[in-house]
């Protein structure tokens, strides 16, 4: 079985989570894509982020009409700060060690990962997925990877026989993907609502009414 999994804030979700999600899932022929809403962000300022509840709800919304798309409470379950190596070895046990996992991010996180916690034990858990954030490199190549990663840890990757992929030792992939370039940010959206401007077309509108009608973002958090 091949897992994607995008995790994130999702405050709120938009068309650009959809979409690399998508296309990851079809370019890699995953079984499945979990969205794992995190409780919170270690990298954020968490006073900024709304509670989880309409996070979730939201997600509900926008994936509903996908049978391959799923969300996962495990980080919202955990409490406290959401760490990705805590994550994976949850779903490991979850899921038995037959799984393959896909973690997808976008270029904008990959450029950070030296930042996140026990960033050097994630490459042996899991493949990455790292696919084009507009404003972030747009260009991605093995090359572009391998000059992002820590010092510490290029050594343990090599370039790999598919072009837009580099190997680790412990014989997982990151995988580099030319995805549809969508403009979209969440941070985008909650100042767009808080302005009064509209935000049609840029998230599914069943999302775009629920936030209507709960009047989320109207006013700073
Ligand atoms: P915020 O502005 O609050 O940070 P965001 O739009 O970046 O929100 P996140 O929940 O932080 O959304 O992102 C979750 C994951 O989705 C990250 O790996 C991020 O790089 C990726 N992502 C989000 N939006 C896009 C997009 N438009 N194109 C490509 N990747 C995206
Ligand atoms: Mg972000």
């Amino acid at each position: 079985m091949k897992i994607g999994i995008l995790g994130g804030t999702f405050n709120p979700v938009h068309f650009g989570h959809l979409r690399i999600a998508e296309e990851a899932r079809t370019d890699f022929d995953l079984d499945k894509v979990l969205f794992i809403p995190c409780h919170i962000p270690p990298h954020k300022n968490h006073r900024q982020v709304l509670a989880p509840q309409p996070r979730v709800e939201m997600l509900k919304l926008a994936i509903k009409d996908n049978p391959f798309f799923e969300i996962s409470d495990i980080e919202l379950n955990r409490k406290g700060k959401s760490y990705l190596i805590e994550t994976l070895h949850e779903l490991i046990v979850l899921h038995g060690s037959s799984a393959e996992l896909f973690f997808i991010m976008g270029s904008d996180s990959f450029i950070e990962i030296g930042a996140w916690r026990e960033y050097q034990k994630l490459f042996y858990l899991t493949n990455f997925i790292v696919v084009t954030r507009p404003g972030f490199a747009e260009e991605l190549s093995g090359h572009f990877a391998l000059n992002s990663l820590p010092v510490d840890i290029s050594d343990d990757f090599c370039y790999d026989s598919q072009p837009c992929s580099i190997l680790h030792s412990s014989g997982f992939k990151t995988h580099l993907v030319k995805t549809t370039l969508l403009e979209i940010s969440s941070t985008d959206l909650r100042q767009k609502v808080l302005k009064g401007k509209s935000i049609k077309y840029l998230i599914p509108c069943e999302v775009e009414k629920f936030i209507k009608e709960t009047e989320l973002y109207k006013t700073k958090i």
